[in-house]
């Protein structure tokens, strides 16, 4: 099924001349590498073709895998083969222009609550997007150039998407493709100092979390982000949203939730161990994986039903399983 799609896709891959790459809003490290990554592997097996990434939001979280392409108008777009990775949902894809390529193609691993584009190669037991990049490289790998910097690009969406080949999707076809990469010389010493090192005032932020983290009666913990605290500790929208792994592992909690003001809109990042939290955020108009889905909430009062809800999934998840920790 997989190599079918995956010939598929490359078969339209050879048929442009031009190809544009968009991936999510707000994107994290896994969006940023499969598109420079697949960006980076098409530039050196083509050449002459013209291959972008054309999005319409940035990101500083992983800026250190290079720049995207710059803007182009609405009949750039028209002769062209878009290939949209990481990205669920129409809704999400950062760029609208994607709607006007002559040909679209999905390549993703979130379970598939929408279905867009002429081609897609969906699957959701993958711990990346990356892996499916590395999977598709390593398939084709007589026709197909990987550079060291694409590797690189690959690399950090699969070790930022799986919590460092920590979580339940990562297999050992997963481990397989890194190994792939590792073979072109990654740094992985300054890869990981990239991932890792953060700003002083982050840590003054993270401490200011634990003081103020909340857990509910049966374990779901929480905290909550308002401007003004952004503002207080000079925090982009990014670090404030990856407070949310701040909570992971308090014993007993086995949801934790981060509730971020984002534009007059409440964010909310769900994560758990175990239990599937994809429907509850399904309920609050979002989505994702199992046990990391995000939704959005209009006020306090909205934000404490999902938490009341979360509760209520847990609850009946400790009662009714066992081993849980
Ligand atoms: P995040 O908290 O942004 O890291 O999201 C966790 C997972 O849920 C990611 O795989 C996202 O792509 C997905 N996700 C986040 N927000 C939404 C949303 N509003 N709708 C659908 N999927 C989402």
């Amino acid at each position: 099924m997989s190599l079918q799609a995956m010939t598929a896709i490359l078969n339209k891959i050879k048929e442009y001349d031009r190809i544009v790459i968009f991936r999510h809003k707000r994107p994290d490290g896994d969006a940023v590498g499969s598109s420079l990554g697949l960006r980076g592997i098409l530039r050196a097996t083509y050449p002459q073709k013209e291959i972008s990434v054309i999005n319409c939001d940035h990101t500083d979280f992983v800026a250190f895998l290079g720049e995207e392409d710059g803007p182009q108008p609405d009949e750039y777009f028209r002769e062209a083969l878009g290939i949209v990775v990481d990205t669920g949902t129409p809704a999400r894809i950062s760029n609208p222009q994607y709607a006007l390529c002559r040909e679209l193609i999905k390549l993703d691993h979130h379970i598939p609550i929408e279905t867009y584009g002429d081609l897609q190669w969906v699957e959701e037991e993958r711990s990346s997007c990356c892996e499916m990049i590395a999977t598709f490289y390593n398939t084709f790998r007589d026709e197909l150039v990987l550079t060291k910097e694409a590797a690189t690009c690959i690399y950090t969406g699969m070790v930022t998407d799986s919590g460092r080949f920590r979580f339940r999707e990562v297999s050992p076809d997963t481990l397989r493709a890194a190994a792939t990469l590792l073979e072109t010389g990654i740094d992985l010493e300054t890869l990981y100092a990239q991932l890792y090192m953060k700003d002083f005032e982050v840590f003054k932020f993270r401490a200011h979390v634990y003081e103020q983290m909340q857990i509910t009666e049966n374990g779901v913990a929480y905290l909550y982000v308002d401007d003004a605290t952004k503002e207080r500790f000079g925090l982009s929208h990014e670090q404030a949203s990856a407070s949310v792994s701040y909570l992971e592992n308090i014993r007993g909690s086995l949801i934790w939730l981060a509730f971020i003001e984002a534009e007059g809109e409440i964010r909310v990042r769900l994560r758990s161990r175990f239990v599937t939290v994809s429907e509850l955020a399904e309920r609050y108009g979002g989505g994702g994986h199992a046990c990391a889905a995000g939704a959005f909430v209009r006020d306090k009062d909205e934000m404490n039903k999902l938490i009341a809800e979360a509760d209520a999934l847990l609850k009946d998840y400790k009662e009714t399983h066992e081993g849980w920790l």
